[in-house]
């Protein structure tokens, strides 16, 4: 492929970050984790700020923290990725998989609220491709009914709702730092709580049951959920480009939008309005997904389909008691283009142009 889907932003600045762990002899989690733990807790306004080995074992943790009867139900999109459903099941509970509204693909407040019963005890919102999900009208919801939040922000960093960050909302948030989302270490995650107590456990839980290594004595469950600051090294100078990599993935969606808004049957995600966008894709719908799909592959274009619903998954079928006809159609229609920072203003022309002369000769 000459223009692939995903392509992380990296330079000379990650690897002398990473030749200082290697110089000061320290590749476990040190300072730089500290560090950087405290960079994006200052950055995201959160009380706290844990980080965690990736996003899913971070949505596994947050779960856990929580202690939650076993068996319990935890209300989560359709159109989500596997992880979102799966850290649900691995802690012991009972994914319940509603579906999410046709414009922003965002977890549907009606829905949610109809699925609420006796057993419910958390939700999860997933911010899906840069955007927030509803989370007036979810926290309006869980609130009244003492029901946790816990915030999917994998795709959501530098996202703001009503002037809150991502993850900052809900009682806990989960930010990914996977190869292909805003920043990356990687593998790698953080937590971030505004509850003290979340907090506490969260410490228990990461570091083998004690707040402090080097101690045998451990006073509560855990294992181990650390990070090296090798990885943090990285975080650390991702954390220094983090508003330009935002400004340049907003120049790079306006160019898209500004050539394709309007041509064919493409129609574009929208966001909710009290949520800014930091895109995670180019994303949009059409007919002719699987065609135009083709196409591009053949001109070395590599696109990606939108996720396939949670509830139709081979080992969540049984999980399924409500119909999401939306998080079905979206995955029959969606399409994504890159917008990462390899791709210039040539390569996004180039690729409006083999969509929009599809659409001239049909
Ligand atoms: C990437 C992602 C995750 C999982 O994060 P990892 O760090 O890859 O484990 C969870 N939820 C959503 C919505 C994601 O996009």
């Amino acid at each position: 492929m000459n223009i692939k889907q995903v392509c992380p932003n990296i330079d000379s600045n990650e690897l002398a970050l990473i030749s200082e762990c290697i110089s000061q002899n320290w590749l476990t989690e040190g300072p730089k984790t500290k560090l950087l733990a405290e960079t994006i807790k200052e950055f995201t306004g959160a009380k706290y700020s844990v980080m965690a080995p990736n996003g899913t074992l971070g949505l596994y943790l947050s779960l856990l923290a929580c202690e939650f009867p076993p068996g319990s139900e935890v209300i989560i999109p359709s159109f989500t990725f596997y992880a979102t459903a799966m850290s649900v099941l691995f802690a012991g509970l009972k994914p319940v998989i509603v579906d999410v509204d046709p414009h922003t693909y965002e977890l549907d407040p009606i829905c949610l609220k109809s699925a609420i019963n006796n057993y419910t005890v958390a939700v999860i919102p997933v911010h899906i491709y840069g955007h927030c999900a509803n989370m007036k009208e979810i926290i309006e919801v869980c609130t009244c009914r003492s029901i946790v939040v816990i915030e999917d922000a994998a795709q959501a960093m530098g996202v703001y709702y009503s002037g809150k960050h991502a993850g900052t909302i809900g009682d806990i948030g989960v930010i990914s730092f996977f190869a292909d989302k805003t920043i990356t270490t990687g593998e790698g995650a953080v937590l971030l709580t505004n509850n003290d107590k979340i907090y506490n456990r969260l410490l228990y839980l990461r570091n083998q049951g004690r707040i402090n290594s080097g101690s045998f004595i451990h006073e509560e469950f855990g294992m181990n959920f650390r990070i090296t600051d090798m990885q943090a090294a990285v975080g650390l100078s991702q954390m220094q480009k983090l508003e330009s990599i935002i400004s340049k993935k907003l120049e790079k969606y306006e160019k898209y939008r500004s050539l394709l808004e309007g041509v064919g049957d493409i129609c574009l995600g929208k966001k909710e309005t009290e949520s800014s966008f930091v895109p995670f894709r180019f994303f949009f719908t059409s007919n002719h997904k699987d065609k135009l799909s083709n196409l591009l592959k053949s001109e070395g274009v590599e696109t990606r389909s939108y996720f396939y619903p949670m509830h139709l998954q081979p080992k969540l079928i049984s999980y399924s008691s409500f119909p999401c006809p939306v998080a079905e159609s979206l995955s029959s229609y969606g399409l994504c283009l890159p917008i990462h920072n390899d791709l210039n203003n040539d390569d996004i022309e180039k690729i409006c142009r083999i969509i929009i002369n599809y659409f001239n000769n049909l």
